[in-house]
C-alpha cells in the first residue's frame, strides 16, 4: 500500500510503498477514509533533532483519522468489519487512572503505552496510508448515523482539541460572557462553532487572513478582528472595558500570548493551544488578577464521543479541502504558506 512517511527528522515526508498491516491479538486494521493534515506535522518534519521527542522515524504521518473496520485480530469483540469508525488518537497504557477515565492524552504510565506521549502518526504508523493498524479496539468509536469518515477524520484532533479547551472553561462562559479565538485555522474555526454550539458566549475571532475571518463569520463568530495592533482595545471596547472571559490562543507566539493576556478579563482563562513556542511573562500587575493560564494537549475519548454527536446533529462541521495521498505534500506546503482555509484532509481512496 501507499503511505506518507516521515523517514528521518528535519525532512519532508515521502510517499512510499509498504506492506499492508495485519492485526495481532486485540488489534484492528482500519481502511482509511480520511486523514487530516495537522500543522503539528509540519513541526514534526522540520523542527526536531533526534532525541528531542521520544519517537524514532520512520513512521507514517496522520494522527486524525477515520475510516472503516477492515480486519480484526483474535479476541476483538468490538466493531465489525465494514463499520465506519473514528480513531481516538492518543494511545495510552489503558490501565492507569487517567486512561481508565478515557483521558489517554494524559496517560501517567507512558512506559506501558504503545509509544510515549503519542499514537498513530505520532511515533507509530498513522493514517496517511490506505490502511492503519490500531493497537486496541477501545480506540475506535463508531460513527453516528449521518457522519462519514472524511467529515469525521478532522474531528478527532481539529475539533477534539478545541472541544477539550472550551469544555474546561464552560463555567466561565455564561450568557453575557465573551470568548476570543486567536487563529482561525483548522482548529480555530471549529473552536468558534463549538463555543456557539455549547455555550451562550459571544465569540470574537482574530486572524491575519481575510479568508480566515470570512470562515470565522460563517462559523458563527459575532465579531471578527484583523490581527495586529488594536486587537486588545477592540476586545475591551466590545466588552464594555471588561475584557474576554476566555481567550483561546491557537497560535501561541510571544505576540498572541501578550495580546491574549492583555485582552482577558480578571478571573478569566487564557488557554494556549497553538505550539508556536511563545512565552508569556507573569508578574504582579503584568496580567489581570486571577487570570488562569493553561496549555492543553488533545482531548479525552468521552469528549470525542460528544464531538461526534455534535457533528452528526449538524452543529459542528469542518471546512475541508481534500487531497489524494499522491498530493499529500502539496497539502502540507499549502498549510505552511497559510493558503489552506479550514482543514486539509487526505483521502487515500480518492487517489
Ligand atoms: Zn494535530
Ligand atoms: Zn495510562
Amino acid at each position: 500500500m501507499k503511505a506518507l512517511r516521515l523517514r528521518k527528522w528535519r525532512s519532508d515526508a515521502e510517499l512510499v510503498e509498504l506492506e499492508e498491516p495485519q492485526p495481532g491479538p486485540g488489534q484492528v486494521v482500519v481502511r482509511i477514509g480520511g486523514a487530516g493534515a495537522c500543522h503539528s506535522d509540519l513541526h514534526l518534519m522540520h523542527d526536531f533533532d533526534a532525541g528531542v521527542l521520544p519517537w524514532v522515524p520512520p513512521f507514517t504521518l496522520g494522527h486524525e483519522n477515520a475510516g472503516w473496520v477492515h480486519a480484526v485480530g483474535p479476541g476483538v469483540t468490538g466493531p465489525a468489519a465494514g463499520e465506519p469508525v473514528a480513531v481516538y488518537g492518543a494511545w495510552g497504557c489503558g490501565t492507569c487512572v487517567r486512561c481508565r477515565a478515557g483521558i489517554e492524552n494524559y496517560c501517567e504510565n507512558p512506559a506501558d503505552s504503545p509509544v510515549t506521549g503519542g499514537g498513530g502518526g505520532l511515533g507509530l504508523d498513522g493514517g496517511m496510508a490506505e490502511f492503519m493498524l490500531v493497537p486496541d479496539a477501545r480506540h475506535l468509536l463508531p460513527l453516528p448515523e449521518g457522519l462519514d469518515p472524511v467529515a469525521a477524520a478532522p474531528l478527532t484532533d481539529a475539533a477534539l482539541t478545541p472541544y477539550h479547551a472550551v469544555r474546561r472553561s464552560w463555567p466561565k462562559l455564561p450568557p453575557g460572557s465573551t470568548a476570543v479565538v486567536i487563529g482561525v485555522g483548522g482548529l480555530g474555526h471549529l473552536a468558534v462553532q463549538i463555543i456557539k454550539a455549547t455555550t451562550a458566549a459571544r465569540v470574537v475571532a482574530v486572524d491575519t487572513r481575510a479568508e480566515a475571518l470570512e470562515l470565522a463569520e460563517q462559523s458563527g463568530a459575532d465579531l471578527v478582528l484583523r490581527a495586529g495592533d488594536g486587537v486588545t482595545e477592540a476586545v475591551r471596547a466590545a466588552t464594555s472595558g471588561r475584557g474576554a472571559d476566555v481567550v483561546l490562543d491557537f497560535v501561541g507566539s510571544d505576540a498572541t500570548l501578550a495580546q491574549g493576556a492583555a485582552a482577558a478579563r480578571r478571573m478569566g482563562d487564557l488557554t494556549v493551544v497553538g505550539v508556536a513556542g511563545g512565552k508569556l511573562s507573569v508578574a504582579f500587575f503584568a496580567v489581570p488578577y486571577e487570570l488562569s493560564v493553561q496549555t492543553v494537549y488533545w482531548g479525552t475519548r468521552p469528549e470525542l464521543v460528544e464531538v461526534l454527536d455534535l457533528a452528526a446533529r449538524g452543529l459542528l462541521r469542518a471546512a475541508t479541502t481534500k487531497f489524494s495521498l499522491d498530493h499529500a505534500m502539496d497539502a502540507y506546503r499549502r498549510l505552511q504558506d497559510g493558503s489552506i482555509i479550514g482543514r486539509a484532509v487526505i483521502v487515500p481512496t480518492g487517489s
